[in-house]
């Protein structure tokens, strides 16, 4: 078995006790507004059904214990505004995203939140995403968006393998 996985420093902020690890997640939110308002367009029709994904195995033996939405204001640890935090237990994650986002907004932060707390829950990380920092997620994560659209399931998985997530 392998041992529990252990954060790279650089993409933790925040210990969560033993054994886990979190990121919060603040976007620039005027800039990535602009950005979305084109593809909400093509996607008004969809809508993401978070209950998918509660319990969902991943590739790589990742899996999403949970996904809540919050109505209360979040912050980081510096006190900038976040939309989510993800808890890292080994390769359990569990979500927790500001209530009121567009499907489009909601399916970029599933695809951000999950790609990096793969990341941060592999061992060795693939290469594709060893060095990446929040704006690397965030710009990976809107190009799943753009690439296969809404997040689903099979997207999540479809964007682990694209970054060179091992199906085992
Ligand atoms: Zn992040």
């Amino acid at each position: 078995m392998p041992s529990p996985a252990r954060a790279p420093q650089s993409l933790t902020i925040g210990a969560l006790g033993t054994g886990s690890t979190a990121t919060d997640c603040s976007k620039r939110r005027s800039s990535r507004h602009q950005q979305l308002d084109a593809w909400e367009e093509e996607t008004l029709s969809e809508a993401i059904e978070l209950a998918r994904f509660v319990n969902l195995r991943l590739r790589s033996g990742f899996v999403v214990a949970g996904i809540e939405l919050s109505s209360e204001p979040m912050v980081d640890p510096l006190g900038r505004e976040a939309v989510a935090h993800t808890r890292v237990v080994g390769r359990r994650f569990s979500v927790l995203i500001r209530a009121g986002l567009s499907d489009a907004e909601l399916s970029v932060t599933l695809y951000h939140e999950i790609l990096e707390a793969a990341a941060v829950a592999s061992v060795s990380a693939p290469l594709a995403v060893i060095e990446f920092n929040e704006a690397d997620f965030e710009r990976a994560a809107r190009a799943m968006h753009d690439m296969v659209g809404l997040a689903s399931p099979e997207n999540l998985d479809r964007m682990l393998e694209h970054f060179g997530f091992s199906d085992d």
